[in-house]
C-alpha cells in the first residue's frame, strides 16, 4: 500500500473511530492523524493498521485499539507543559501520540526486545521528547517522579500504590485493573495528598506481568 493509501485510511480512523465517538480535542485528533500508526505494527499486518481493534505485535502483546488510546489521552487531559509517564511501550505508537500532547514522555517496558524495537522506530519517526527503558512497570520510575500524568498500558489485578505515590499533586492517571474478565478503566487523582479514583469503561487489556 502506498503512504498516501494508509493517510486515507488514517484520515478516516480518526473521522470514525476518533471524533466519531465524541473525542473532539482538536489537538488529539491532530496528533491521531499525524502519528503513522502503520510503521509500528508488524509487516504482515501493516495494511490492518486502521482497524477498529487491537492487533498482535508479537510476544503475545497487542497495539491497542486507536479508540481506546483516543479515551485515555482524552481523559487525562493533556498539556504541553506537563510531563507523563507510561507504562508498557509495546508497539510505541500510544507513545508517539502522546508526545505530540506532552512535553516530556518517560516510558517502562519490561519486553527487552520490544522496548529496544520500540526506541528504534520512534527515532527514526523523529520522535524527540521520549525516553525508555526496559524495566518493569509496577515499579514506576522513580528517578523522575513526580508526574503530572501516567498512562498505563497493561492491566495489574489493583491499582499499584507506587504509580499512585509517583503522580504530582493535582496529578491524574488512567489504568486498568482487575482480573483477565473483568478489568474496568480508573480514573485516579490525587488532591491534596489524597488519592481519588473512579470507574470508567469496561476493557480488556494484556496483564501487567510481575518479573520473575
Ligand atoms: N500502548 C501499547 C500497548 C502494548 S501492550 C501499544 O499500543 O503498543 C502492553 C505492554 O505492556 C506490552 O508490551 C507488555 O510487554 C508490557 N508490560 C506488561 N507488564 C509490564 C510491566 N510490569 N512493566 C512494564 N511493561 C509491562
Amino acid at each position: 500500500m502506498k503512504e498516501t493509501e494508509y493517510g486515507r485510511l488514517r484520515q478516516a480512523m480518526v473521522e470514525q473511530q476518533i471524533k466519531g465517538r465524541g473525542i473532539c480535542n482538536p489537538d488529539i485528533l491532530d496528533a491521531f492523524l499525524n502519528v503513522r500508526r502503520h510503521i509500528f505494527i508488524p509487516a504482515e499486518l501493516r495494511d490492518r493498521a486502521y482497524e477498529d481493534h487491537p492487533l498482535p505485535i508479537g510476544f503475545n502483546q497487542t497495539i491497542s485499539q486507536p479508540y481506546i488510546v483516543g479515551y485515555m489521552v482524552n481523559a487525562l487531559e493533556p498539556d504541553k507543559n506537563m510531563r507523563i509517564l507510561e507504562i508498557g511501550t509495546g508497539s510505541g505508537y500510544q507513545t508517539a501520540v502522546i508526545s505530540l500532547l506532552f512535553k516530556k514522555v518517560f516510558s517502562v517496558e519490561i519486553n527487552a526486545e520490544l522496548a529496544h524495537r520500540a526506541k528504534k522506530i520512534l527515532n527514526e519517526e523523529r520522535y524527540c521528547n521520549i525516553k525508555i527503558k526496559q524495566g518493569d512497570g509496577f515499579k514506576g520510575w522513580k528517578e523522575f517522579a513526580p508526574f503530572d500524568r501516567i498512562i498505563v498500558s497493561c492491566a495489574p489485578g489493583n491499582i499499584p500504590a507506587t504509580l499512585s505515590d509517583q503522580l504530582a499533586d493535582g496529578g491524574k492517571m488512567i489504568i486498568p485493573a482487575g482480573e483477565k474478565h473483568d478489568q474496568k478503566l480508573y480514573l485516579v487523582e490525587k488532591k491534596d495528598g489524597i488519592i481519588s479514583q473512579a470507574e470508567r469503561l469496561h476493557v480488556a487489556f494484556v496483564p501487567m506481568l510481575h518479573k520473575d
